[in-house]
């Protein structure tokens, strides 16, 4: 209801609000939504949202959607900030805590960004919706096309998690399963939405996944009354949801709700995929394709994120770093987390443990900072990951 404007962040280029876009008109690079900051904060203030419903829409001021009744809910958001006390002390470490993305509708993060596409998508008179998914964006955007009374048209790779590709039928989805990767699927969209008529809801190819995702660092500084924590641990993909917070950060700072410190963003990735830690290793701005991406934590197989430049940006402004862990380490932390502290999580989340793991045994994290692990989803997803 406060949008100005799409800005690129790459070459600033200004795009028209109420609008539909995809990437930048002029170099092709992901757009952000701006927003009147000033309009927001007068009536979106910390004493109000006090009254306000437990889902991320009691941040309407900064989400795009202008008339309310476009909004397409299933009442996503402002999961719990759980303390894991347990785990903390076995780890040496006085206040972790995990944001538990897993109770989220369809028992994944993915379900904030496609409540605001799907929600913009129809303010926009948007019929039919298509996308590349390594799993869990699918669901997410089956059900909230399916609330809309939209087409939702899916690809995925053949060997995506069962329950992704069932619940996606269960909801009334085109699914389409594909040899490849989720940059094949991507392709494909590519090739057919014009003839189609889709509009491509691919991450960060759309403006408003990454808005819905920002809500998360709302919530934090929310939950942790105004007070950021020291480190976040976010298993990285596509990257949107680190990309959102690092957005939110500047937005609330802007509003006058938080100062100008910020946490150390760690980017977590699977070491059979890991395009992000290979560029922040080599020092590089933008991340080669990775070859032969592979990895049991479907979320993570990202060989190649169009949004790398802006993950990167913010793991180097925020002082944090990336980090690989293998597969073996992320599935025995997710019994770990589990049997510590009663949260089944995916493995992308359970692959945040080890790398924090990593960061204390080289003193990069101390024993009373204050940790977040981002568990995205829900392990009841990947039951092929944990059965031998
Ligand atoms: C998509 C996904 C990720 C990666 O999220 P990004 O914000 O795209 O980096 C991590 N975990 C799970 C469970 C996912 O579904
Ligand atoms: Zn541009």
């Amino acid at each position: 209801m406060n949008v100005t404007h799409l800005e690129c962040a790459a070459c600033a280029a200004r795009h028209e609000a109420r609008r539909l876009h995809n990437l930048c008109t002029e170099c092709g690079k992901p757009l952000l939504v701006r927003y009147d900051l000033k309009s927001a904060a007068t009536s979106l203030t910390k004493e109000r949202l006090k009254e306000r419903g437990p889902d991320l829409w009691r941040y309407r001021e900064v989400l795009p959607v202008d008339q309310a009744e476009n909004i397409i809910t299933l009442g996503e958001g402002f999961t719990p900030l759980v303390r894991a006390s347990r785990l903390g002390t076995r780890m040496g470490l006085s206040h972790l805590y995990i944001k538990d993305e897993g109770q989220n509708p369809t028992q994944s993060f993915k379900a904030r960004g496609m409540t605001a596409a799907v929600s913009m998508a129809k303010e926009l008179g948007v019929k039919k919706l298509a996308v590349p998914s390594a799993g869990n964006a699918a669901g997410a955007l089956a059900a909230y096309a399916a609330r809309a009374g939209m087409e939702a048209h899916i690809f995925m790779p053949r060997d995506t998690p069962r329950a992704n590709v069932i619940e996606c039928e269960q909801t009334g989805a085109q699914v389409t399963l594909m040899d490849g990767l989720i940059t094949d699927c991507g392709a494909e969209v590519g090739r057919r939405k014009e003839a189609e008529g889709w509009f491509d809801v691919s991450t960060l190819k759309e403006p408003y996944r990454i808005e819905g995702k920002k809500t998360m660092g709302y919530e934090l500084a929310e939950q942790f009354d105004w007070e950021l924590p020291d480190v976040i641990m976010y298993p990285t993909g596509g990257g949107t949801g680190l990309i959102g917070m690092w957005k939110a950060f500047d937005e609330m700072e802007q509003m006058g709700w938080i100062g100008s410190k910020r946490p150390r963003m760690v980017t977590v990735q699977a070491a059979g995929c890991a395009p992000i830690v290979r560029a922040f290793e080599s020092g590089k701005r933008f991340a080669d394709e990775f070859p032969n991406a592979q990895t049991t934590a479907s979320g993570l197989r990202v060989p190649k994120a169009i949004g790398d430049f802006l993950i990167l940006d913010a793991l180097r402004a925020s002082g944090g770093t990336a980090i690989a862990v293998t597969d073996a380490e992320l599935i025995a932390a997710t019994k770990e987390i589990g049997a510590a502290e009663g949260i089944f999580c995916a493995p992308e989340g359970a692959a945040c443990l080890p790398a924090l793991r990593k960061m204390l045994d080289d003193e990069s994290v101390k024993s009373d900072e204050r940790v977040v692990l981002f568990n995205t989803g829900s392990g009841v997803k990947y039951l092929e990951s944990f059965s031998k």
